[in-house]
């Protein structure tokens, strides 16, 4: 299998067709490069021959059950990350899922902005943080440069925190798509449940950040009255 180097390879094992399907478009959507098979048997056999920097398994999967393919690749491969698929209200499988290796889990039926934001924040987690995160790239009038942390506009330079640097690079891939404020909560902040953090968290260092790079009343993040926040690469 050849894969696009810049890419991460995601592993998708999901018997369901039109939800592989449909979650390999949205991952190549968002920059990834899925796999998808559609039992565990074949699952766990690709996951040990190709490397991925992700495996997606569902838990209900003929041949060989996701849990006993979570199981046998975490004793293989002890750092790879795997995001388990539940059914809704099997608390007993989450815990079962959990102690057998899996990093998180969603629940089914799912919203996509949901697990794209688990995704992204479980391979920031495992240490497989998009390029945005690693290199230089623009946002709005702003030249950030990641790995120190800075961002400079003309003669203007200024300093990032890690958060902000999350924040900024959030939007970056997620150009012009609305970002919720519950998106920044799961995935820079890390909550698993951020329903029931408050907003206003996010509100305040975003308003933080802004003070920072914002130039004559001009802001490279909009606000998006009741939806969030979105990234206006071109100010004007
Ligand atoms: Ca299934």
């Amino acid at each position: 299998m050849t894969q696009d180097s810049d890419k991460l390879a995601i592993l998708v094992v999901e018997d369901e067709e039109a939800i592989r399907r449909g979650l390999c478009d949205v991952l190549t959507y968002h920059g990834y490069e899925p796999t998808g098979t559609d039992n565990g048997e074949d699952g766990l056999r690709e996951a040990l021959t190709n490397r991925f920097a992700l495996v997606i398994l569902d838990l209900m999967l003929p041949v060989m059950s996701g849990l006993d393919v979570c199981e046998k690749l975490r004793a293989t491969l002890p750092e790879q990350a795997i995001l388990l698929l539940t059914a809704r209200g099997s608390e007993e499988d989450i815990v079962t899922g959990f102690e057998k290796g899996a990093d998180d889990y969603v629940t089914k039926p799912f919203a996509i902005s949901e697990l794209v934001a688990r995704v992204s924040a479980l391979l920031r987690r495992s240490g497989k943080t998009p390029r945005t995160e690693q290199a230089c790239f623009a946002f709005g009038p702003w030249s950030v440069d990641a790995s120190a942390l800075r961002a400079s506009c003309g003669d203007r330079s200024v300093d990032l925190s890690p958060r902000e640097l999350a924040i900024v690079s959030m939007f970056v891939r997620e150009e012009s798509r609305i970002v919720s404020r519950r998106m920044l909560l799961q995935e820079v902040w890390g909550f698993a449940n951020p329903e029931k953090i408050e907003t206003r968290t996010v509100d305040m260092q975003i308003a933080k950040l802004r003070k920072k790079i914002d130039s004559d009343g001009s802001s490279p993040i909009e606000t998006v009255r009741g939806a969030g926040y979105r990234y206006a690469a071109k100010l004007g």
